[in-house]
């Protein structure tokens, strides 16, 4: 029989670990004599889970049917990995599997494997995993040389969650641009723009909402050059770094309001996006603008009435001081397009607590106009496995926004909440430009029922917007 295996005890002989196969397939590779071991395989049933037999000495893992998509392989990987995390020397087989299938079986052991546990004074042995090294076989594969873009993405998605995961004392607006502008190692191109630059370019709207915070405001702005017979940038992204929301004058009840450090989700996702972008040597020309700002209550905060000026010259009667993400993104969204003249501009945030109604935290959602920006979105959330639902932005919903003594308000009712903030950010797209609005507020924080995001923060929109470059634009 073909020997693959080692389990738990190291050093015990025979010790196996077989997953993703077809039952048949199982039993084929383990040959004769092995019918007890077969025998039990061919009882399992049609689950979706790592099923676990300790059949004397093997200790056997077995994926029922075979994985079709990636995030299939993905999720056997990350399955797998609970089982294996304390081995020390694992060989894996995967009978069947193609080299993609292999790498994206690693990408989930990858995403899976992540834990944020660096603030815990006493560390526990659990907090160390005992696996020290994971080899394939039968495979086929020489070496993992084919998985690097997919380590790539999946260093980009720790990097994510790692800023995420971090308290807001530990992560302000000058402490996470300077980690950004770390990123420059890896052959970007990083600017910050400190207060006196965001005045002067007119961050009106942004440094509104910083202006009661002692922590002062930044604007990260990361370019990823890897085509360079094409000019300019035909992506721009765009992230909403609120490092912490307080929701300033109009402040949030107390409970949960610690997860408001992770309000600066789409920035986090934007500058991870870049860093994939990077590692992977992609062949695309990618402009990334990031607003860093903290939102807090004080004597020198915007308040409630106050009207501000945007960059784009419209005016904002301010409503409602917590609805302040899509203040700092307008001013971004402005300064990206009048800057560098995308084709495409996509942002992201944790922009709503409406969209968590609408849907839940089974989709992030979209707003476009363009059907197939939807289209393709929509297709790399199905194959990346973070999915999208559009939700449309009517011009009934546009109208809520209008206010009594400027251009618009910053906050609609209660009803149709996500699609107004829409509407709001649709104002300060310019004619040309090929644009759609992720609202993330229900996907960056994982519970840990996905075991590919542990629980904490998610990264979520990394692999949504990696597949999305990757592919279509
Ligand atoms: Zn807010």
């Amino acid at each position: 029989m073909v020997e693959f295996a080692i389990g738990r005890n190291i050093g015990a002989k025979g010790d196996k670990v077989i997953v993703a196969a077809k039952n048949s397939d199982i039993v084929k590779l383990l040959g004769a004599g092995e019918k007890s071991l077969s025998g039990a395989i061919k009882k399992l049933s049609k689950e979706d889970k790592i099923k676990e037999f300790n059949l004397g000495e093997y200790s056997v893992f077995a994926g029922i049917a075979a994985p079709k998509t990636p995030r299939e392989w993905q999720k056997i990987g990350g399955g797998v990995w609970q089982k294996i995390k304390k081995c020390r020397n694992v060989k894996i087989a995967l009978p069947g599997a193609k080299p993609q299938n292999i790498y994206d079986f690693s990408f989930g052991l990858d995403l899976a494997s992540y834990a944020f546990n660096k603030y815990f004074t006493k560390k526990p042995d659990s907090f160390y995993p005992a696996l020290e090294k994971i080899s394939y076989t039968n495979t086929g594969l020489k070496n993992m040389d084919g998985y690097k873009p997919t380590a790539g993405l999946a260093n980009a998605v720790r990097y994510a969650r790692d800023l995420i995961n971090e308290p807001a004392n530990e992560l302000t607006p000058e402490i996470l641009a300077a980690d950004i502008k770390r990123l420059e190692y890896l052959g970007l191109q990083v600017e910050i723009l400190e207060e006196a630059e965001m005045k002067d370019k007119g961050f009106n709207l942004a440094l509104a909402v910083a202006q009661g915070s002692v922590n002062r405001p930044r604007v990260a702005v990361i370019k990823w050059q890897g085509n360079p017979k094409q000019e300019g940038f035909n992506i721009g992204l765009v992230g909403k770094g609120v490092t912490f929301d307080s929701g300033g004058i109009s402040i949030k009840p107390a409970a949960n309001m610690g997860d408001m450090k992770q309000d600066m989700a789409g920035a986090a996702a934007m500058a991870a996006t870049m860093k994939s972008l990077a590692l992977q040597k992609a062949q695309k020309n990618v402009v990334a603008v990031v607003g860093l700002v903290e939102n807090m209550p004080s004597g020198t905060a915007y308040r409630p009435g106050d009207v501000v000026k945007s960059m784009s010259g419209q005016t904002v009667e301010i409503i409602n001081t917590d609805a302040e993400g899509r203040l700092v993104l307008a001013d971004c969204l402005t300064y990206i397009q009048k800057t560098y003249k995308p084709k495409y501009v996509l942002d992201m945030a944790t922009l709503t607590g409406a969209i968590l109604i609408a849907l839940g935290h089974t989709f992030a959602g979209i707003f476009s106009d363009d059907a197939a920006l939807i289209k393709n979105l929509r297709a790399a959330g199905e194959l990346s496995g973070e999915r999208v639902w559009n939700i449309p932005m009517d011009a009934e919903f546009d109208k809520l926004i209008d206010s009594n003594i400027a251009d618009m308000k910053n906050c609609g009712p209660r009803i149709a909440g996500s699609a107004t903030a829409a509407c709001f950010l649709k104002r300060f797209i310019e004619k040309g430009t090929i644009w759609a609005h992720i609202d993330i507020a229900g996907m960056d924080l994982s519970e840990g029922n996905n075991v590919l995001y542990p629980k904490g923060a998610s990264g979520f929109g990394v692999q949504l917007l990696n597949t999305l470059i990757n592919g279509k634009l």
